[in-house]
């Protein structure tokens, strides 16, 4: 089989083209409908999870023009900024750029990928920037009165990424998970889409390159390199779009064991133009890899797969109000990650507009109020065969759902135009 971009371009201008998302793909193959895969001219793809690449350019005035030099320290919402490149000598103009995982100076709570999320939705925030002249100026805003306000990536929507567990006699905090990793090898924590991810499509990224178009958290971006310690095996890429265009539900704020961090979401349209392309969208979980790796240094110990972490368990976590005893202090809202569990007289409510499927409330609260099943792993680790229980998923698969089903939508509809690569980049 051999289709060219040109002659799929043609058949979605004349309402032609055939769309599928790459669940899709697997649900047609599992109810032995695999030929109608044949017939996909596009297969839409998804991620959504923890990418601690994410930053933002910020650019604003803050003052008249000539009361002050420049700026030269600067916060929002607590959160603390680099401030510059451009000094914007007299301008009164600020130039910021915003971390997803810097914390906030006041609450451990709060962070650069929390305020992101807050400003997307419209909120007021609080900025206080210092001149090189040690005065302050202090301004609240919407994101409407920001001229420039772009998100960036040094590094995201890798090829799917890795497991870690914890070997130590001792709880292990870090990043990898919401909680304190148990100890001897007590729970597994993971990341990544499996099937579903963008460049677990393309790993060779023969569509994906400068200038390619896809959606980051909601809205279109663009590529313009692959990212930081991008290898063949993991490629990552740099990535641009506009917060004004972005939807807050598929981003976000993620408290860690060791500080706050990023979630971000990305889709991207994998033209089938022949048969290789076609055999890497029917890819299974169970044949991807998933390396087990110590999270004290990170180094792998032993080898699973996506099915492993995705085949048959439940994407979507959610709550059940009958069983809560009303516990003084909610276990479950206190390890949620997202701060989506509220718990009224009624009972527990999960917000699914924050919710990320992580699985952590389904541990936390032993009355059974919370209903997924998250599974265990079986790994073998130097020599010895282990079953060890997932305790955080830090990627969210109902979130690559609804964002490569609205990618679908939009190349149906035309407004999203494919764009081809203007250069190669190399995995
Ligand atoms: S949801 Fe569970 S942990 Fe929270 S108050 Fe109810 S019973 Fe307690
Ligand atoms: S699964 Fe539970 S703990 Fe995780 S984000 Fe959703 S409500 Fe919060």
């Amino acid at each position: 089989m051999k289709r060219t971009i040109e002659e799929i371009e043609g058949k979605i201008a004349s309402g032609k083209a055939t769309v599928l998302t790459v669940r899709e793909v697997e649900e047609l193959i599992s109810s032995g409908r695999e030929r109608e895969v044949r017939e996909a001219d596009i297969v839409t793809t998804g991620t959504m999870g923890i990418m601690s690449g994410t930053y933002a350019l910020l650019s604003f005035p803050i003052a008249k023009a000539g009361e002050y030099r420049r700026f030269t320290k600067a916060s929002i919402n607590g959160v603390p900024t680099s401030v510059g490149p451009c000094p914007n000598e007299s301008l009164g103009i600020i130039d910021l750029m915003v971390f997803g995982t810097m914390e906030c100076e006041h609450r451990s709570d709060y962070g650069g990928s929390f305020l992101f999320r807050d400003l997307v939705e419209g909120k007021e925030v609080s900025v206080e920037a210092t001149s090189n002249d040690g005065r302050t100026v202090e301004k609240t805003l919407t994101i409407g009165e920001i001229p420039t306000a772009k998100l960036l990536s040094t590094r995201n929507c890798f090829r799917n990424y890795r497991a870690f567990v914890n070997p130590s006699e001792a709880e292990f905090k870090s990043i990898f998970s919401c909680q304190p990793f148990p100890p001897r090898f007590g729970g597994l924590s993971f990341s990544g889409c499996g099937h579903l991810n963008p460049l677990q499509n393309d790993p060779q990224l023969r569509y994906v390159g400068v200038g390619s178009k896809m959606l980051f958290n909601g809205a279109e971006g663009f590529v313009f390199s692959t990212g930081t310690r991008c290898s063949p095996k993991y490629p990552n890429l740099m990535t641009v779009a506009d917060m004004k265009s972005m939807d807050p539900r598929l981003m976000g704020g993620f408290i860690t064991g060791a500080g706050p961090e990023c979630l971000a979401s990305y889709a991207y349209p994998i033209p089938i133009l022949d048969d290789a392309t076609l055999k890497l969208v029917m890819t299974k979980d169970e044949d991807i890899p998933l390396s087990v790796g110590d999270i004290r240094d990170r180094h792998k110990i032993g080898q699973a797969d996506y099915g492993q972490v995705w085949n048959g368990r439940d994407e979507v976590i959610t709550e059940d109000k009958a069983p809560c005893v009303h516990c003084q202090v909610c276990a479950a809202k206190g390890v949620c990650p997202t701060f989506a569990i509220k718990v009224d007289e009624t009972g527990p409510v999960i917000d699914r507009s924050r919710c990320v499927n992580c699985g952590a409330c389904v541990r936390a609260c032993e009355e059974g109020c919370f209903k997924g099943f998250l599974g265990d792993v079986r790994v073998k680790i130097e020599g010895v065969e282990r079953t060890i229980p997932i305790v955080c998923r830090s990627s969210n698969r109902e979130g690559a759902l609804r964002i490569m089903e609205d990618l679908k939508r939009r190349v149906l509809d035309g407004s999203f135009k494919m764009t081809k690569k203007v250069a190669e980049i190399e995995p």
